[in-house]
């Protein structure tokens, strides 16, 4: 078996790129639920642990399970390398803490998931590594924000929860006339739907959470990209600890494998949910890259093979009505996880967003009137039946 060739289709690759059998010959990845690894020798273990011979020590450093998951992630990617993370907010830390130093300066876009706003805009300058927050879209914006101690260019594209479309070649290319590197959270789109390195950035991370499982069981989190760069990512990780599980790694293993197909319906669901909501009389607006009304419409069409699988809009009124329509759903879930099987439904204001300042929260446009929703696999009829409920009562 050669499950890593390149010239592979990302569907090939996501059912058998990284497997490695073991003597027993198994047909679906084995789980190597161990902390540590037995050396033939004493002169082994020591070679093992000065990194003279490659292989497996202790599951902080490496486990062969999570082994499988990386290379499988990175074949998709298309990444030299990729470093697992035992969530999309360690694979964040961990990669902050290697690439950056105190007196390190970031630029990052506004509107994004509100934990890495906590985290870049709260906890990071204590140890002093600064943010300046840009508006996503502005180009020039991010252009006047580099400084000379400026290490890192930060954006989410689509943003959560407004899918502001970032121009990834043209940061890209702002970026690296400076020696400043691009690192892109590519969690809403994940490589079926868009592949960051092919447009020169540097790093892709996951929150592996959400769709990467796409069926809300685990925790996860990942960082690809050329070896030279993850190994630093993989340095901190070994010695700080949030590393991925082997059993997180096998469940999200098997969560690539149905990545292709549930990326295309789920996305064909949200857009035939956003163009009906967009037509609903008691919605003021809808947030969704693949109608043409999104002001990134085209952007999105050259950077994403389709408009993702998040839908955000506005009812007509404030947090009252939108908490309404929340409250009538019998179907949509509530609850902040996106990237499942089963739709969510979420109100960003009181929920994700709701602990950054409202200062903050007016920057990222998350307004009391709004609610996202992530489209799962259920029939949109019956999606738009529940949403009714609620809307029809406004
Ligand atoms: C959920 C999420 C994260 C954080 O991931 P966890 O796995 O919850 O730690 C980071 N970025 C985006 C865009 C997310 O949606």
């Amino acid at each position: 078996m050669e499950p890593n060739r390149k010239e592979y289709s990302l569907e090939t690759l996501a059912v058998r790129a990284g497997q490695e059998r073991s003597q027993f010959n198994e047909h679906s990845e084995a789980l190597y639920l161990t902390s540590s690894f037995v050396f033939d020798n004493a002169a082994q273990a020591a070679a093992r642990f000065s990194g003279a011979e490659e292989g497996n020590v202790y599951s902080r450093f490496t486990n062969p399970t999570v082994t499988a998951f990386e290379a499988r992630l990175a074949a998709l990617e298309g990444a030299e390398a990729c470093v697992a993370t035992a969530s999309g907010m360690s694979a964040i830390l961990s990669l902050v803490m290697a690439l950056c130093s105190s007196g390190d300066h970031i630029v990052s876009s506004s509107g994004l998931f509100g934990a890495t706003q906590q985290l870049l805009g709260t906890i990071m300058p204590r140890f002093g590594i600064q943010t300046s927050f840009v508006d996503q879209t502005d180009a020039a914006a991010w252009q006047a924000a580099i400084r000379p101690e400026t290490r890192l260019f930060f954006l989410e594209t689509p943003s959560n929860p407004l899918t502001a479309i970032a121009d990834i070649a043209a940061l890209v290319s702002i970026a690296h006339r400076h020696a400043v590197l691009v690192v892109v959270d590519n969690c809403f789109c994940t490589p079926i739907l868009q592949r960051p390195l092919d447009l020169g950035a540097d790093l892709v991370l996951h929150s592996a959470t959400k769709y990467l499982d796409g069926q809300g069981r685990v925790l996860g989190g990942a960082v690809a990209g050329p070896r030279k760069l993850t190994d630093e990512v993989f340095r901190f990780l070994r010695t700080a600890g949030p590393t991925l599980s082997a059993f997180n790694a096998w469940v999200l293993l098997k969560g690539l494998e149905t990545l292709q197909i549930r990326m295309q319906a789920q996305s064909a669901k949200a857009l035939q949910l956003a163009q009906w909501l967009e037509q609903h009389p008691k919605v003021a607006r809808v947030y969704y890259p693949g109608l043409p009304s999104h002001p990134q419409h085209e952007l999105a069409r050259t950077q994403q093979k389709s408009g993702g699988a998040i839908v955000s809009f506005a009812v007509k009124g404030a947090r009252e009505e939108a908490w309404k329509v929340v409250d009538s759903c019998r179907l949509l879930s509530i609850t902040a996880n996106l990237g499942d099987t089963k739709t969510t439904l979420t109100h960003p204001a009181s929920t994700t967003h709701g602990r950054i300042t409202p200062e903050q929260r007016a920057a990222a446009g998350v307004s009391e009137d709004l609610l996202r929703i992530a489209v799962g696999l259920e029939a949109v009829v019956d999606l738009q039946n529940d949403l009714e409920t609620g809307l029809s009562s406004l």
